[in-house]
């Protein structure tokens, strides 16, 4: 291990380039800027900035799940990224559901400028991983990298979106073929599945839906099962109506009001527009406080009983997302089952799968859209071991996450959240249940921001 580099500036490490790196990059810089504070910035990812899982994507068939007048990166300036793309030649309607890849240009337009309104800033990129944290006296924290540098910095944010691959899904006799695609966002991991070849996609959310989009083609048959068998609903087109948020008999309602509230209020929605959706949308102000509010029995209910179907109708896919699937429903081209993986057999040239039910299935490749990790405890991730066992972080509640305070602080083995060390987005889902998208990212990464500049302990302190 090299000698850490201390530096006369504050200096803050933001561990993850995808999209809430990157915005607490940005905000790091926008808050340092107008502070008058010189700070230096180091962002470190191994993949190319903006990226992260949901926007490294170049096929523009995967498109934001989210209208362009709801994905700005400024709270304070909800239209700028429908603005931005008609600045760049992409004149669309505000509810129009535009290419994933427009998004990532944004957000690196966005941290560019960040360095423009920020001239006591200095904003460095690291091509590499985070491998460890060491925590260090006066509140210095060093971050080990995959190269051997070793930055030290007044303050980390832990932006790594996710905690790996979930692999308890996978039949043992098919555990360590290469047939099995278990990170289908790792660069090149489709380039495994053998043209024309039958797919098998484990799993019926987003992730499925763009595998599906992805690999369709003549042809090739793609089986994609789930327990429930239900797919992501669709967004309608349009603008949609804004509706009012439920009544609850108190702020903190139980599992068994809020789901008969939320019944009711789905029902008048329907009612009065014709739709159950602005009813579910009318709720997201407030998930974050009705989850905190809800027992720990009743979060298990929840998780066990009701967040699949939560999961289909909150997170929907784009309308054209929506016609391409059923189009190919119709033709046949994708075969959706409601069932588990049982049993697999490598036969060299192929797998046989097997669903419960009986179903057997000869398929080139077998892909993971099962969702991310995201119990620490279950992580493989080695930065993530390392955090763990160096008592750096605990997690969430059930298990999900990072323990946090309330500004996204984490919460140490002890119970201590003295450490420098924040993080946001999905890794705070444990506590906010509401908290991976751009709406939530980018609220965070600008209260974070403000955090972590105001309680990092001056240089002289170190
Ligand atoms: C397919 C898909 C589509 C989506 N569409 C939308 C949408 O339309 N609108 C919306 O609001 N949200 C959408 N989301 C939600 C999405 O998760 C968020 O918008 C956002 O991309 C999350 O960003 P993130 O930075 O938290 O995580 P990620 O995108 O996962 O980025 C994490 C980054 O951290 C890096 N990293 C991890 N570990 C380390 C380490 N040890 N050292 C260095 N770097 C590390 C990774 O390389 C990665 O670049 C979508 C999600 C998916 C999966």
């Amino acid at each position: 291990m090299n000698t850490p580099t201390l530096l006369s500036n504050s200096s803050y490490v933001v561990v993850g380039g995808g999209a809430a790196g990157t915005l607490t990059a940005a905000r790091l810089l926008l808050e340092a800027g107008r502070q008058h504070q010189p700070v230096r910035v180091t962002l470190v990812d191994p993949t190319p900035i903006g990226r992260g899982v949901a926007y490294s994507t170049s096929d523009p068939r995967h498109r934001l799940n989210v209208p362009a007048y709801k994905m700005s990166a400024l709270t304070e300036d909800g239209s700028h990224f429908h603005r931005w793309l008609a600045d760049h030649g992409r004149e669309v309607a505000e509810a129009d559901f535009v290419p994933r890849r427009w998004f990532r240009d944004y957000l690196c337009d966005v941290l560019e400028k960040a360095k423009c309104w920020a001239p006591s800033a200095v904003l460095e990129q690291r091509e590499a991983s985070a491998v460890d944290l060491v925590p260090g006296e006066f509140g210095a924290t060093t971050v080990e990298l995959s190269t051997g540098e070793s930055i030290a910095a007044d303050a980390v944010v832990l932006a790594l979106g996710h905690l790996g691959v979930d692999r308890r899904w996978v039949p043992a006799p098919i555990a360590t073929s290469s047939r099995v695609i278990r990170d289908p966002w790792a660069y090149g991991a489709l380039d495994a599945v053998p043209p024309n070849a039958d797919v098998l996609l484990v799993g019926s959310g987003l992730t499925m839906i763009d595998l599906a989009l992805r690999l369709a083609a003549p042809g090739r048959t793609i089986h994609a099962i789930s327990r429930n068998g239900r797919l992501p609903q669709p967004h309608l087109p349009g603008v949609r109506p804004g509706m009012e948020a439920p009544e609850f008999s108190s702020p903190t309602p139980c599992l068994d009001e809020l789901l008969t509230v939320m019944t009711n209020h789905a029902a008048k929605a329907r009612n009065r527009y014709g739709d159950w959706r602005p009813a579910i949308d009318s709720i997201r102000a407030i998930t974050q406080r009705l989850w905190g509010g809800l027992s720990e029995t009743d979060r298990i209910e929840f998780l066990t009983k009701h967040a699949r179907t939560w999961d289909s109708v909150r997170h929907r896919m784009s309308p054209e997302s929506a016609a391409s699937i059923d189009r190919c429903r119709q033709s046949g081209q994708l075969v959706t089952h409601t069932a588990e993986l049982v049993d697999a057999l490598d036969l060299g040239d192929s797998l046989e799968v097997v669903l419960s039910g009986g179903t057997a299935l000869r398929v080139g490749a077998v892909v993971n859209c099962t969702g991310p990790c995201d119990r620490p405890e279950r992580s493989e991730v080695p930065f993530v071991r390392a955090l763990l066992d160096r008592g750096v972080v605990r997690p969430g509640p059930l298990g999900i996450g990072f323990a946090t305070t309330s500004s996204g602080r984490v919460i140490d083995a002890t119970g201590s959240s003295d450490a420098s060390v924040w993080t946001l987005g999905s890794l705070r889902k444990g506590s906010l249940w509401e908290s991976t998208a751009i709406p939530e990212i980018r609220d965070q990464a600008a209260a974070l921001a403000r955090c972590v500049l105001t309680n990092t302990p001056v240089p002289a302190q170190r």
